[in-house]
């Protein structure tokens, strides 16, 4: 039968794009099985890379101040990146490798049904609104970002909502400002 932990175990031994002969640690995902809100990012980076923990580095502490600014947890929410290794030097992720490892990315949402989806950054964006037919609507995350898009599934209706990547906010306090107010939205649209 399906689960978290058969694909887990696939990721682990994934040669399905190069990204293997560099890997250190895949990075699956965490976070509630059985969560209403999901959010995708695009690639580990160097610190998920050494522990397997999504969203651990520099962006990652961005993320948990975030999500605390809404009163949410990370045990409520599940947390992946449409790539489970991190691309050399942090490139971004090829399309190649996308369409590599993005079947383990719709099965992990299909196990766990999200009432909403968190695309984290354009590559997120791009990727989720194509999956849910949403390409004719897909811009710049500039453009797009706090627009919440409703969508029908196999599993009930689902919000996708485009948000600033986190990282984005490293070293730009104004930018910090606008995600925390387009966190709001996830409060409201819960
Ligand atoms: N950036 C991402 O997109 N994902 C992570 O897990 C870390 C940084």
């Amino acid at each position: 039968m399906e689960s978290l932990e058969k694909i887990r175990e696939e990721v682990l031994k994934c040669k399905k794009c190069n990204l293997w002969k560099t890997r250190k640690n895949p990075v699956f995902g965490e976070g509630n099985e059985h969560a209403k809100i999901f959010f995708c990012g695009e690639a580990p980076g160097y610190h998920e890379s050494m522990t397997g923990k999504p969203f651990c580095g520099a962006a990652g502490k961005i993320l948990d101040k975030l999500l605390d600014s809404i009163g949410l947890k990370r045990k409520e929410i599940y947390i992946t990146n449409i790539v489970k290794l991190r691309p050399p030097n942090n490139r971004n992720p090829t399309q190649e490798e996308i369409k590599a490892c993005s079947p383990y990315l719709d099965r992990q949402i299909e196990i766990i049904k999200p009432k909403i989806i968190c695309c984290l950054g354009n590559f997120a964006t791009a990727y989720i609104m194509k999956k849910f037919g949403l390409k004719d609507k897909v811009q710049g995350i500039s453009k797009i970002h706090r627009k919440v898009f409703l969508v029908s599934t196999l599993f009930g209706p689902v919000k996708i909502i485009p948000l600033y990547h986190p990282a984005v906010a490293t070293y730009n306090a104004n930018m910090f400002k606008i995600i925390k107010k387009d966190f709001e939205i996830l409060k409201k649209e819960e």
